[in-house]
C-alpha cells in the first residue's frame, strides 16, 4: 500500500513538475576553475518538502517512471546549458553532465532521443557528458553499447559513474566507448589516512591511463584529499571543498562571477 501511494505521488510529481535541478561544479584540482556542471534532481514535494533523490530515484528505477523523469532531466538541463552559453560567450566551454539511467539507454530510440533533444535545445553535443552506473551498464549491455557508439558518433561523451562500487566487470571497460572515470567518493574518503583506499584509487588512476580516460573525483571534502589527488595525476574533481550542488540561480552567477561560492 505504501509502495502504490509513493508510485502515485511520483506520477502525480511528473504531470505537475514537482522536480528541479541543482547544479554542482566540477573543477580542475590545479586552480580550482570550473570547468562544468553535475545535474542532479530534487523533488519539491508539495507536503513532505525538498525530498532527495536517494529517497525516490529507487522507487522510479522499480516503477519505471525513471524513464519519464529522466528524459525530463536531460531536456531542462541541456536547455539551462544552452541558455546560459547564449547569455555568456565565454562559457561555451563549460559541460553539463547528466545522470542517465540504464533503461533510459536500452529504450528502443534511447540514443534517438538524446539527439533530437540536443537539436531542439541547440545544445553542443561536445558539452554533453552522460554519466551511467557500473552495475546498471552490467544488466543490458549490448543494447547500451550500441546506444553509446551511436551517441559518440554525434560527440556526446561518456562518464563511468561511481567507478569501483558496481558488479562490475573490468571488461567491460574496453567494450563501452566510455571517456571520463568517475572515482566514486568512497573511495576519496579518507585517503589521507587509510593506506588502502590510496591504493585502490592509484590502482583506479593507473586503469584509465592505460584506457586513456579522464578522470573526476568525487566528494572530496578536504584540501588534503585535494593535494593528494593532484599528486596522483588526476586532473579533476568536485565535492563540498569546491561547492555544494546549487540552485540554478545560484549556478547563473557562479558563471557571470566566475567565482566559486563555498
Ligand atoms: P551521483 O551521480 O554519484 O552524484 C553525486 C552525489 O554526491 C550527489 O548526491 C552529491 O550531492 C553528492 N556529493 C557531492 N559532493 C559531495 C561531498 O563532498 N560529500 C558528500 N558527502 N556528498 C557529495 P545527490 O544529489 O543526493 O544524488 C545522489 C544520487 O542520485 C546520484 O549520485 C545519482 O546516482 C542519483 N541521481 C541524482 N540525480 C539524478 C537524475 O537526474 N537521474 C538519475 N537517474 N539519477 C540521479
Ligand atoms: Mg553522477
Ligand atoms: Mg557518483
Amino acid at each position: 500500500i505504501e509502495q502504490s501511494q509513493s508510485e502515485n505521488e511520483l506520477r502525480e510529481a511528473i504531470e505537475q513538475e514537482q522536480f528541479d535541478l541543482y547544479y554542482q561544479p566540477i573543477v580542475k584540482l590545479a586552480d580550482r576553475k570550473v570547468v562544468g556542471f553535475e545535474a542532479l534532481i530534487r523533488w519539491h514535494h508539495p507536503i513532505k518538502g525538498l525530498i532527495t533523490p536517494s529517497d525516490f530515484i529507487p522507487l522510479a528505477e522499480n516503477t519505471g517512471l525513471i524513464i519519464p523523469i529522466g528524459w525530463w532531466v536531460l531536456r531542462s538541463a541541456c536547455q539551462q546549458m544552452a541558455a546560459w552559453q547564449q547569455e555568456h560567450p565565454d562559457s561555451d566551454k563549460l559541460f553539463i553532465s547528466i545522470n542517465i539511467s540504464s533503461q533510459q539507454f536500452s529504450q528502443p530510440y534511447g540514443g534517438h532521443i538524446i539527439t533530437r533533444t540536443l537539436a531542439e535545445t541547440g545544445l553542443n553535443p561536445r558539452c554533453l557528458k552522460l554519466e551511467i552506473t557500473e552495475s546498471e551498464v552490467m544488466e543490458n549491455i549490448d543494447v547500451v553499447i550500441n546506444t553509446a557508439e551511436q551517441l559518440k558518433t554525434s560527440g556526446v561523451q561518456l562518464s563511468m559513474d561511481d567507478f569501483g562500487t558496481g558488479y562490475s566487470s573490468l571488461s567491460h571497460l574496453h567494450c563501452l566507448p566510455v571517456d571520463t572515470l568517475k572515482i566514486d567518493r568512497s573511495f576519496v574518503q579518507n585517503i589521507e589516512s587509510d593506506r588502502s583506499k590510496l591504493e585502490l584509487v592509484k590502482t583506479i588512476i593507473k586503469l584509465a591511463e592505460v584506457f586513456e580516460l579522464g578522470l573526476i573525483a568525487e566528494g572530496i571534502e578536504t584540501e588534503q584529499q585535494r593535494v593528494q589527488l593532484i599528486d596522483l595525476q588526476c586532473e579533476y574533481g568536485q565535492g563540498f571543498l569546491f561547492s555544494k550542488p546549487i540552485s540554478k540561480l545560484k549556478t547563473k552567477s557562479l558563471i557571470e562571477t566566475k567565482t566559486l561560492l563555498v
